[in-house]
């Protein structure tokens, strides 16, 4: 696969949801690549990325930014409390605000900073106890909270149980997003991103369909 091919993918999965060129943004998630294989997307003309681990991403965003110009970076994986003020200083976006103590350390530093990156609230669609997110029951509330701290909240997120179809899990994003005026959908990787293109996703996160297979003991 690659870039190019992604790309082109997506671009029919909008024209097939009738939903107009370029309302998707896509994120390479570029999370324990190789360095030349993230440098091969950058020289392709690429610019939005995300990555999981905060240490991971500043070891190799400040300088990657000197040499491309115009970086988007998203923090899509959990966030420590303890590494959020190094997550403001080096995100653009945050997909990960998954409970109350997070974001109330997030709109301190964001009055401390006078800004603030672009936040969506994790969903945990599939209730599952090992995974980090809100329960649907309680986002509503939650997204009110966050509101009610000044956090710019940009939209939901969510990844769906492996075994499961995926197709109802963004569905009943797309529906929490819209009850709560929330236009931004972070739904959709490797395996789905045409199916959560289909439900309305705003920001599909693909990883090894554009880099390759992650190797985690290199
Ligand atoms: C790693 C990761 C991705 C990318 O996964 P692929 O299957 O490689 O596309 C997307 N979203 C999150 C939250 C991830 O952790």
């Amino acid at each position: 696969m690659g870039l190019a091919e992604i790309v082109t993918r997506i671009r029919a999965a909008e024209a097939g949801a009738g939903r107009a060129e370029g309302s998707v943004t896509l994120i390479a998630v570029s999370k324990v690549q190789p360095l030349d294989r993230v440098v091969t997307v950058l020289e392709e003309g690429h610019r939005v990325f995300g990555e999981n681990y905060v240490q991971e991403a500043a070891a190799k965003w400040p300088s990657l930014r000197e040499r491309f110009a115009g970086v988007e970076l998203h923090m899509i994986g959990p966030l420590q409390t303890n590494k959020a003020k190094a997550a403001v200083e080096l995100f653009d976006a945050i997909h990960t605000v998954d409970r109350p103590s997070l974001a109330q350390k997030l709109a301190r530093l964001a009055e401390a900073r006078g800004e603030c990156p672009e936040l969506f609230i994790q969903v945990n669609t599939g209730e599952e106890p090992q995974k980090a997110g809100i329960l649907p029951a309680d986002t509503d509330a939650f997204v009110a909270d966050c509101r009610g701290l000044g956090l710019p909240i940009r939209g939901l997120m969510c990844i769906p149980p492996e075994a499961e179809d995926p197709g109802p899990h963004f569905a009943m994003l797309a529906r929490m997003a819209e009850r709560n005026g929330l236009t931004g959908l972070s739904m959709g990787m490797s395996a789905d991103f045409e199916t959560a293109i289909a439900h309305g996703a705003t920001h599909v996160r693909v990883g090894s369909a554009i880099f390759g297979a992650r190797d985690y003991s290199a």
